[in-house]
């Protein structure tokens, strides 16, 4: 199992990195949205699952859920949000561009365990 982790925060990729890769993932990191594209179409990676923060430079994570959910072979992919925002509004664009999930920073480690193993059918 592969996951992107996308974030500008180094710290923030670096903790989402170490909480995943101590449960068996492979993980790969993008600092941003159009980071994100480029190695999920630049590159022969295959992604199981995408966990994405929303508020970052040249495209956010909203603008990247919508282009996968656009593409049919992104469609049906998971997708994580972990976001400062904590407002109920945040929380519906984030579900009505597609994401999966939606949990608030700082990430517990748990939870975020919890959540990728139930969206991989676990
Ligand atoms: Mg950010």
């Amino acid at each position: 199992m592969k996951i992107l982790i996308v974030d500008d925060s180094e710290m923030v990729r670096n903790f989402h990195c170490y909480i995943l890769k101590s449960q068996g993932f492979q993980v790969m990191t993008a600092v941003d949205g159009a980071d994100a594209l480029e190695k999920i179409y630049g590159g022969d990676h295959h992604f199981d699952m995408i966990i994405t923060d929303i508020n970052m430079p040249n495209m956010d994570g909203y603008s990247l859920i919508e282009r996968l959910r656009e593409d049919e072979q992104f469609a049906s992919v998971p997708v994580i949000i972990v976001s400062t925002e904590d407002e109920a509004q945040d929380k519906t664009r984030g579900f009505e561009a597609g994401a999966d999930v939606y949990i608030v920073k700082p990430t517990e480690p748990e939870l975020l365990v919890e959540q990728v193993l139930m969206l991989l059918g676990n």
